[in-house]
């Protein structure tokens, strides 16, 4: 298990045959012998947009539901007399579905899952309204 490390290298002839591993605190580079690599890129959270509008966690994802309760307390101007719903974001009738919320599941029946129960919350929401 390396952590804080990138694969900065790739090679062989008609196939893969040696990876270079980066220590990204060091810079230390080390040559390692493999045939395979699984490639598990895509998982970060594109949503600096949202800054100053939709809370999110210190990794980007953003916060819904009961993980928005601090000590009991609701989020900073939240004013519903109400906590959040299951998916709600610290905005009041915005929802969070699938691989972008924090805590979620990170697999596609989930994401589809929680997209398909946001729209129910959403008719729920502008039904109260
Ligand atoms: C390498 C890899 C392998 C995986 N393998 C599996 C697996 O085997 N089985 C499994 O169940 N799950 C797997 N997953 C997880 C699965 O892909 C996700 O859980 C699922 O795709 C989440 O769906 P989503 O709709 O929440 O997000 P995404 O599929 O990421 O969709 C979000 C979409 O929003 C778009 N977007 C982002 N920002 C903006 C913006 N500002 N404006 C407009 N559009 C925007 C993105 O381009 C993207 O198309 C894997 C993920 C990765 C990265």
């Amino acid at each position: 298990m390396r952590t804080r490390s990138a694969i900065v290298c790739m090679d062989g002839d008609d196939h893969l045959e040696t990876i270079t591993v980066r220590d990204l605190q060091t810079g230390e580079e080390q040559a390692e012998k493999t045939s395979h690599v699984f490639v598990f890129i895509g998982a970060q959270p594109l949503t600096t947009w949202l800054d100053g509008q939709v809370a999110r966690d210190d990794r980007g994802f953003v916060l819904a539901g009961p993980d928005l309760l601090h000590g009991g307390s609701r989020p900073p101007g939240w004013t519903p007399p109400r906590d959040p719903w299951p998916l709600e974001t610290s905005v009041p009738g915005v929802f969070a579905a699938g691989d972008v919320r924090a805590a979620s599941v990170k697999r596609v029946a989930s994401a589809v899952g929680e997209g398909a129960l946001a729209v129910t919350l959403i008719h729920q929401y502008l039904e109260r309204l």
